[in-house]
């Protein structure tokens, strides 16, 4: 077997190759990574660069390793190089990779994400940002083609929908740390005209009342309502269930609600997070598991929806690499041992609810005020005192205190996520016996923060 590779030697200083290749990367990726939470910029510290996953653990290219919470931002929950999905790619690679017309594997796993989400058609694409941007188009086309006055999307401060330019306002994940403010109800990013802007109104996640008001003066115009069903990208933020009824209620003032389960598809419960809170939208996307670590997106709903996209239908959406046969195999696999064995998603809610047990004492006995949001298999630990239910509140979060311990979670081999407002994955690979080593890094770190940096 010649995968996983050796882990390289241990080098003197624990970082001198991680350091080495950002400066390398420096000078030709902006930033030196891909995607901006990556960086480290807002924890401070130089990135580690990965050489290896296996199961929970992460190895840099010094041969440190780590355990990991990250899973990839999301697509890992049955751990990294599990046997089924590297077997699945493995049968699939000598058959070639790309094809450019339609193949079997996507029959499979559209019949199989239809089954366990009660949707009745899907599309694949290649990532979340091109499932959402899609399933937007799809929406004011449809609700187009009887009212062409409907042209605004409702979205919820600090929801976080991918990066296509109208659902980049007010939005979370790496825009809560890296974006630099242009003010207002503007976009959250240059290079967004306010006109493009203008089109997407917001409203703050959890308040029902202003949802209904927002939806009764301006309902009419609205094509669609996109939000996540289970907030991950602004921090952990549990839905009430008056939000929930609210979220139904759009539907009689003529607007599509779009669940954007990208993160929460196929994490809360194979039916996602709508599945597990009874929230029966018209589009829902995906992306991050339903690709089991290879890179898909995908958006669906009922027929009489689906069928307006090309070639049936006036919506344009295409894609070169859509429905890839190597990554709709990692996805099959992921899903197929999701639903082999639903116990996994038992063992992660009591391992993610001891974690944030734990984290909750531990931080007390501290005294460092922290407030844990988790739901399945997803946590954050806001550093604040008092609830967080919407973007203002965990806007509260003393950054400062998280990246001091962020820092020390990492020097203790625990790579937390690199920023406040994120969520943390507990995957199917993490043991009793890595709970345990998780939660002495953070009784270690919560010490250490008392005292001067
Ligand atoms: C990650 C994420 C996206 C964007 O997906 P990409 O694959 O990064 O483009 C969209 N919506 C939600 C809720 C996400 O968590």
């Amino acid at each position: 077997m010649t995968f996983p590779p050796e882990s390289p030697a241990p080098t003197a200083s624990l970082t001198a190759r991680s350091d080495a290749l950002f400066k390398r990367a420096q000078q030709v990726i902006p930033g030196g990574v891909n995607s901006p939470v990556r960086a480290f910029k807002s924890v401070g510290g130089s990135p580690r660069f990965i050489a290896r996953a296996d199961g929970a653990t992460l190895t840099d290219a010094d041969g440190q390793n780590y355990l990991d919470y990250i899973g990839s931002w999301g697509p890992m929950i049955l751990g990294h190089n599990h046997p089924a999905v590297r077997q699945a790619i493995q049968d699939a690679l000598p058959f070639g990779t790309s094809f450019g017309a339609p193949n079997e594997r996507e029959v499979l796993l559209a019949e199989l994400v239809t089954r366990l989400t009660g949707t009745e058609k899907v599309r694949f694409v290649s990532s979340g940002t091109e499932a959402t941007m899609s399933a937007l188009r799809l929406a004011r086309g449809f609700v187009g083609q009887t009212e062409p006055g409907r042209k605004y999307t409702l979205k919820f401060r600090g929801n976080y929908h991918g990066h296509a330019d109208a659902l980049l306002v007010e939005a979370g994940s790496g825009l809560m740390t890296n974006a630099t403010s242009l003010g207002g109800a503007a976009p959250s990013s240059a290079g967004v005209p306010p006109e493009y802007a203008a089109l997407t109104l917001v409203a703050e996640y959890n308040d029902a009342a202003g949802l209904d008001d927002l939806m009764a003066q301006r309902g009419h115009e609205i094509a669609a309502v996109i939000f996540e069903p289970v907030v991950g990208n602004a921090g952990v933020l549990i839905p009430s269930a008056d939000f929930l009824a609210a979220l139904h209620r759009v539907r009689g003032a003529g607007a599509l609600l779009i669940a954007d389960e990208v993160m929460t598809g196929f994490r809360l419960s194979l039916s996602g997070a709508t599945g597990l809170l009874g929230l029966e939208p018209d589009l829902t996307c995906w992306g991050k598991i339903i690709g089991g670590g290879l890179p898909v997106g995908a958006y669906g709903g009922r027929s009489e929806i689906m069928d307006f996209v090309s070639p049936l239908g006036p919506v344009y959406q295409a894609g070169t690499l859509s429905g890839n046969p190597l990554a709709m195999a990692a996805g099959l696999a992921t899903l197929t041992e999701l639903e082999r064995d639903p116990g996994i998603y038992t063992q992660l809610e009591r391992y993610t609810a001891a974690l944030g047990a734990g984290l909750s004492d531990l931080a007390a006995q501290a005294g460092v005020p922290i407030t844990v949001n988790t739901i399945g298999s997803m946590l954050t630990a806001f550093f604040l005192e008092g609830d967080v239910q919407h973007y203002g509140q965990a806007a509260r979060a003393d950054t400062a205190a998280f990246s001091q311990w962020f820092r020390a979670m990492l020097a203790g081999g625990v790579y937390w996520a690199p920023s406040q407002f994120e969520s943390i994955f507990v995957s199917a690979a993490h043991t009793p016996a890595d709970l345990d080593f998780t939660l002495s890094a953070a009784q270690s770190a919560f010490t250490h923060l008392k005292e001067p940096a």
